[in-house]
């Protein structure tokens, strides 16, 4: 209690600056009202008014968007060296302001400190990370042939949108902005309206650290307008995109007209599949952790468990007893699991899978329940007796919630988890070291983990396929987003040119 009692002192010291003025939008380095008037930030902790956030639409986005193509020249053509160092002022500053990070984090979406206490270090791990590739990033290739010398190059593509969610929005934002940055591109960021706390924070320390004034503008506002003007402003070269299938599609229409450049990560209903020749112990703690960790609000999170029918009962019976020892509580006390769900509109999703669940014929085999009703609390929950065609198999539910359904062979197994639109991740439990490069072989997903958790390394390519994405993140694959390629070939002596009209 003492610990909880401390973190809100702090955290309302924190939030006093907002209270009183609000969170304005960030463009070329001033702070600017929303033309739109303002939407409050509500905290899902106790339905509290957070603070009032500019709503930003289309011509503050157009305002943003000149910010960033004005800055672009001067950033691209700095010398890589300096990026490098920028980029690693920002993230000692990130870090210098962890703690403010997280307690805001938790108390604008509902994530527990336990989680997002390390979400800031992410972030600036995410900087250090592309600040070290700078100087390398626009290295190309030598390609002799006969006649000429080619070479290749890469050039940063220009300013760039970065559209992000309301799940671990710091992190995530810092995923995107981090190795755009580094490529060269200038940024304009339209964070989730129902997170816009760090993302103020971030732009404000970027430019504490020293990053130039419209390299990184953030506009706050609602998808429909600000969002989609984003999407199709003409001098936006390309957009960064992490939301919902849904939303992918309709911001690729969106783009068609300019012919944005689209990366795009998705939603996912993820299967992790244990077979019973593996750790048990392990699988029960990983399965355990990759649904109930971040309020089950993750892209990654492991949502439905394909469990070997000769271990089924046993497996079951001990997830039981742990989700029900899961603590639900305030997300700054310390010992808090699960904080609350992060709006109203999502909290009524979330929970209207209870009922979907019976109708299916499922069983609740645990939680199933609100609790309280200061904020958007649930108990962590396990339907069992399900098979993969209901709709808590196929549906991505996006809260604290796990499916479990039997299989009997790998075959069954197999296509169980590849029968989904989605395909972002894929967990494998087994210590059959063939089944498991036979399995991982035909799983349709992004991104797979054996005998492990999602143990993110920041070199791999991070996406999905299906529904669940177009694009990769991560190491190189970061660059080859937001930079063009360019080819210039050199003849190397007097070869022969074909002479037409001669
Ligand atoms: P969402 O798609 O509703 O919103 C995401 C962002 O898009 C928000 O900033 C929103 O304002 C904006 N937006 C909405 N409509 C738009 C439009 N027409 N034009 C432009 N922008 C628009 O997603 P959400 O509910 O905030 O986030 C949860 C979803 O994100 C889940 O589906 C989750 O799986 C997904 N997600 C995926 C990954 C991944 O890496 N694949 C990571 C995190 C979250």
């Amino acid at each position: 209690m003492a610990a909880l009692s401390a973190n809100i002192e702090k955290l309302n010291g924190y939030l006093s600056r907002f209270k009183n003025t609000g969170i304005m939008n960030r463009i070329a380095g001033e702070d600017c009202a929303g033309s739109a008037g303002v939407f409050q930030s509500i905290s899902p902790v106790d339905k509290s008014v957070v603070c009032d956030v500019a709503r930003g639409d289309v011509s503050d986005v157009d305002a943003a968007a000149k910010a960033a193509a004005d800055a672009f020249p001067a950033w691209r053509d700095m010398p890589a060296l300096e990026r490098k160092k920028i980029l690693l002022k920002v993230a000692d500053a990130i870090e210098a302001r962890a703690e403010e990070i997280a307690l805001c984090e938790c108390w604008d979406t509902g994530q527990t400190l336990r989680f997002m206490s390390k979400a800031a270090l992410r972030g600036a791990e995410n900087f250090r990370y592309f600040a070290d590739q700078v100087t390398a990033s626009r290295d190309g290739q030598h390609l002799q042939s006969p006649t000429l010398m080619n070479v290749t190059t890469r050039k940063p593509i220009g300013p760039v949108g970065v559209i992000t969610p309301w799940n671990t929005p710091f992190m995530l934002s810092t995923w995107k902005i981090a190795p755009a940055l580094a490529a060269g591109c200038t940024v304009v960021h339209k964070p989730a309206e129902d997170s816009p706390l760090t993302a103020r924070l971030l732009v404000e320390i970027a430019e504490e650290a020293g990053l130039p004034p419209g390299v990184l503008n953030t506009v706050n506002g609602y998808g429909h307008d600000a969002g989609k003007r984003l999407t199709e402003h003409p001098a936006i070269k390309a957009i960064a995109f992490v939301g919902e299938s849904r939303t992918g599609s309709i911001i690729t229409k969106q783009g068609a007209d300019t012919l944005k450049r689209m990366h795009l990560e998705l939603g996912g209903k993820n299967p992790v599949i244990v077979f019973d020749d593996a750790d048990l112990d392990r699988a029960l703690d990983a399965v355990i952790f990759m649904i109930y960790s971040i309020n089950g609000e993750r892209c990654t999170s492991s949502s439905r468990l394909l469990i070997q029918d000769t271990i089924r009962e046993e497996f079951e019976t001990k997830l039981v007893e742990r989700v029900n020892n899961i603590k639900v509580g305030h997300p700054l006390d310390p010992v808090t699991e699960i904080g609350p769900i992060v709006t109203e509109e999502h909290y009524n999703k979330v929970t209207s899978y209870f009922d979907i669940a019976k109708e299916d014929g499922a069983t609740v085999a645990a939680g199933g329940v609100k609790v309280g009703d200061e904020g958007y609390f649930v108990r962590p929950t396990l339907f069992t007796n399900a098979n993969n065609k209901m709709r808590i198999a196929q549906e991505e539910i996006f809260g604290p919630v796990l499916t479990s359904i039997p299989f009997s062979t790998e075959e069954e197994a197999l296509e169980m988890a590849n029968d989904t639109q989605y395909g972002l991740t894929g967990y494998v439990w087994t210590n059959d070291l063939t089944r498991a490069l036979r399995f991982t072989d035909s799983l349709e997903a992004g991104m797979i983990w054996v005998n492990s958790e999602n143990v993110r390394h920041l070199p791999t390519p991070f996406g999905g396929v299906k529904a669940s994405g177009i694009g990769r993140d991560g190491g190189d694959w970061s660059f080859e987003f937001y930079m063009e390629q360019k080819h210039i070939g050199f003849a190397t002596g007097q070869h022969k040119i074909m002479r037409l009209g001669a």
